[in-house]
């Protein structure tokens, strides 16, 4: 596609149309309220959220997209000859937080299909799959951009309904704790939810968190009233090990880190049954011993709850989609692998791209988080890998350590791609 028609999470000005996945902070990332360059497309949650996220937007450029099987159409005009574009799309539910989308876009120049982030964890009958099957069958897509983020076999975690189950466990088995669970400012409401009715008690989120809670529909469930209930939803950024330290001075407290990132070594093998015959202890045992949960400090633990599709479902994915093509969208992750690397084979290229070992202070005996450079790729890519290239050849020292203080810092802060 010619650049200089649309802009998808990208807000530079230079574009006639912008398209935003979802509201996650890494996607938002130039959006401000006085960001004026053209109309903006999302779905309706992502919509209301915009007051609140940026006091004083432009309302007016907004246009909502709904969620359904119909392509809508955008007339723009090519940079270069100044003849008219008609631009097709359609928006799929992401399944990744509220109000997130995928959009799929043809026209003239193709078929591309862009998940933002997304957790593939549809059913045959999902509406979802069944608008994303039939776009395909009608358009077969040239290109996928893909959520990268867990595009590694060593990603392996259960569906959500599986982990919420695991954390109300954890929190049955510590019935005279306080519990915190680790959130964003946007997502894992479902977890919360989910708690909330299975142990019949209100959550605790902080105001700004409640206004958003109250603009997203749910209205009885959550509370800024520490009293009335023992489990707290805090913000991520505030979630560490001497925060929990200093609670159990006064209180036993647990935390609770719902995350795909392998703080666990082995992948998960349990079946989630029902905890609640066993003692305490007992339940805890069995807790970590399901592979899913894992104590990462003396009251700490992260538990395989993902809004990012784990390897197996990228897979499932782009099986279904069948691209010619491909490119991962996360390339800051620890865990950046394009994903030709481990399913070039279904779009049809032959050959292998090369790994490079990006990260050596991240890897383990068992396992490396490794990067990929593809062979084939435009001159946009060639100044990321380029850019890599240089990392790995010494000039990235100082990010090295910058990710060994990092690291040094592991220890009292979690912190999870969004
Ligand atoms: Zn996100």
């Amino acid at each position: 596609m010619e650049s200089g028609l649309i802009s998808v999470d990208r807000w530079k000005s230079g574009s006639q149309a912008y398209f935003l996945t979802h509201m996650h902070s890494d996607h938002t990332r130039g959006l401000s309220p006085l960001w004026s360059h053209a109309p903006l497309f999302c779905s309706r949650t992502t919509a209301s959220l915009f007051p609140s996220r940026f006091p004083g937007f432009d309302l007016s450029l907004l246009r909502v997209v709904s969620l359904s099987s119909s392509w809508q159409s955008l007339s723009l005009r090519s940079p270069s000859s100044g003849s008219p574009v008609l631009l097709h799309f359609l928006a799929i539910d992401a399944h990744h937080c509220p109000g997130s989308v995928m959009f799929m876009f043809r026209g003239d120049f193709g078929c591309f299909l862009y998940t933002g982030d997304f957790r593939w964890e549809c059913d045959d009958d999902e509406e979802a799959r069944t608008t994303l099957v039939s776009a395909i069958n009608d358009f077969p897509v040239d290109i996928l951009y893909l959520d990268n983020t867990y595009c590694n076999p060593i990603y392996t975690f259960p569906s959500r309904r599986v982990a919420a189950n695991l954390i109300a466990d954890l929190i049955l088995s510590h019935p005279s704790h306080d519990i915190l669970i680790a959130i964003d400012s946007l997502g894992k409401e479902h977890l919360l939810l989910h708690i909330s009715r299975l142990l019949n008690i209100k959550i605790w989120v902080w105001p700004e968190r409640l206004r958003t809670m109250h603009l997203l529909g749910f209205q009885d469930t959550f509370t800024t009233d520490t009293s009335l209930t023992r489990v707290r939803a805090v913000p991520r950024h505030s979630f560490s090990i001497q925060t929990l330290e200093g609670l159990n001075l006064m209180c036993p407290t647990i935390g609770i880190m719902p995350s795909g990132l392998p703080w666990l070594k082995t992948p998960f093998k349990g079946d989630a049954t029902s905890l609640l015959t066993s003692t305490a202890a007992q339940q805890r045992e069995l807790l970590l011993l399901q592979g899913a949960v894992h104590l990462f400090h003396d009251n700490m633990y992260s538990v395989h709850y993902s809004d990012h599709s784990c390897y197996e479902e990228i897979g499932e994915f782009i099986k279904l989609v069948n691209p010619k093509s491909m490119k991962g969208i996360v390339v800051s992750s620890s865990c950046y692998v394009e994903p030709l690397y481990y399913f070039g084979r279904i779009c049809g290229v032959s050959q292998p791209p090369e790994l490079l070992l990006l990260r050596p202070d991240t890897t383990t005996s068992r396992e490396q988080f490794r990067a990929v450079r593809i062979k084939s790729y435009s001159a946009k890519d060639e100044t990321t890998v380029s850019k890599k290239e240089k990392w790995r050849k010494g000039d990235g020292h100082s990010s090295l350590k910058r990710n060994k203080k990092r690291r040094a810092r592991i220890c009292a802060k979690i912190a999870e791609v969004d």
